[in-house]
């Protein structure tokens, strides 16, 4: 298995750049996965690393090999499409095998690993049937166990699972997951779907405008976002993200009367940050938000989302300021009731609202 280093890699298309130049390393092993929005440049990004598409600049390496200019076939890269990919005349046993006979594989060795890939996922009842046949998880599947069989040095997926509804989805996630430990093959694995990133992903890159705007665990692009963008793409619903006024240690924020007194740990970076006084946007995750008849913060309930566990009120802190605040799910709150809330100290987060970025408590050497 191996790394996959990407050094200032770009791709334009005439005149429209696909990819800004980029930086990123995938360890051996890792299950990496590329998230964001349609057209952010993700699939491009893939297609670069499997060699399916040229760079316009930069380098690939691939476990330490500068596979730049490599044909796809040379580069030792499994490749699993959204669109099955299945040759349709053939049975799910040649499908799977076709690699291995291509490569001139000996009889036994496309036995033995025939039967092993079969195993492992499970799919011995259909082995003679045709895809056409298939539900569409089993073709996945196939799809799975041909880009195995080749035991590659990676494996790059694009939106392996878009074409499967939910509930296949989710097991499928989780095979694909379990798949990854038993095998411990690096993995590139591009989706829009942030559900599915923060799930399957060691660690997220994600994107959007043709840019890396984060990498990092699912906790960290969770939890610590590195911009606005990234606040409001991971989560569901998003960070709220309120614009409010930091002096004197606090930050006065939409609505009546509402002063927030900033954790003390957050003063000196909203200090350096604000020069002691100046705008900031306030970042919070509904569960970071939390109903209290003694609340420091007021709004009123503008609409509920029951969640069975608990509950999201719709609080209007000021006309255009909504937020989402987790109660309780035995309280109820009839729209228009004066809501109190409290955001917990450690889960709060703070954004520069000129360049959207967050401000940081450590000082960036
Ligand atoms: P999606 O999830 O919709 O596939 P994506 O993030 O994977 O989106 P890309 O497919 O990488 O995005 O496309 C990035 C940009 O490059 C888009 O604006 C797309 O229109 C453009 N693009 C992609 N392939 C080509 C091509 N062959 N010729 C011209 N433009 C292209």
């Amino acid at each position: 298995m191996a790394t996959i280093e990407l050094r200032q890699v770009e791709k334009r298309f005439g005149n429209h750049q696909a990819v800004k130049p980029l930086d990123l390393t995938i360890n051996d092993g890792e299950f990496v996965v590329l998230l964001g929005p349609s057209g952010c440049g993700k699939t491009t990004t893939l297609r670069m690393i499997s060699g399916l598409e040229t760079v316009t600049g930069g380098s690939i390496y691939l476990g330490g090999r500068n596979v730049t200019w490599l044909h796809p076939s040379e580069r030792d890269i499994a490749f699993v499409f959204q669109l099955f990919a299945l040759y349709p005349h053939l049975t799910v046993r040649q499908n799977i095998t076709f690699p291995l006979q291509a490569q001139g594989e000996s009889q036994e060795t496309i036995e033995r690993r025939l039967a092993e890939v079969v195993r492992l996922l499970r799919i011995e009842h259909i082995l003679d049937s045709r895809p056409g046949k298939l539900s569409g998880g089993d073709r996945q599947r196939v799809a799975l166990a041909r880009a195995l069989v080749r035991r590659p040095a990676a494996f790059l997926m694009d939106e392996p699972l878009g074409a499967l509804d939910a509930e296949f989805r989710e097991s499928m996630r989780a095979e694909i997951k379990q798949l990854h430990i038993d095998q411990n093959a690096t993995t590139v694995y591009v989706t829009h779907d942030q559900v599915e990133a923060m799930a399957m992903g060691d660690r997220i890159v994600v994107m959007s405008n043709a840019e890396i705007q984060q990498v990092g665990t699912p906790a960290e692009v969770y939890h610590d976002p590195a911009n606005l963008f990234v606040a409001q793409f991971i989560g569901s619903p998003g960070m709220n993200l309120v614009k409010g006024h930091y002096i004197g240690g606090q930050v006065i924020m939409p609505g009546d009367n509402n002063r927030y007194n900033v954790p003390t740990d957050w003063v000196p970076a909203l200090n350096r940050a604000t020069g002691g006084d100046g705008d900031v946007i306030v970042g919070f995750r509904p569960e970071a938000a939390v109903a209290a008849s003694d609340g420091e913060l007021l709004g009123q309930v503008y609409a509920t989302d029951m969640h069975g566990a608990y509950t999201v009120l719709h609080v209007n802190m000021n006309h255009d300021d909504i937020v989402h605040v987790r109660s309780n799910r035995r309280t109820t709150y009839p729209i228009g009731t004066p809501v109190r809330f409290n955001l917990n100290p450690q889960m709060v987060r703070f954004f520069d609202p000129v360049t959207g970025q967050a401000i940081r408590r450590e000082v960036v050497q």
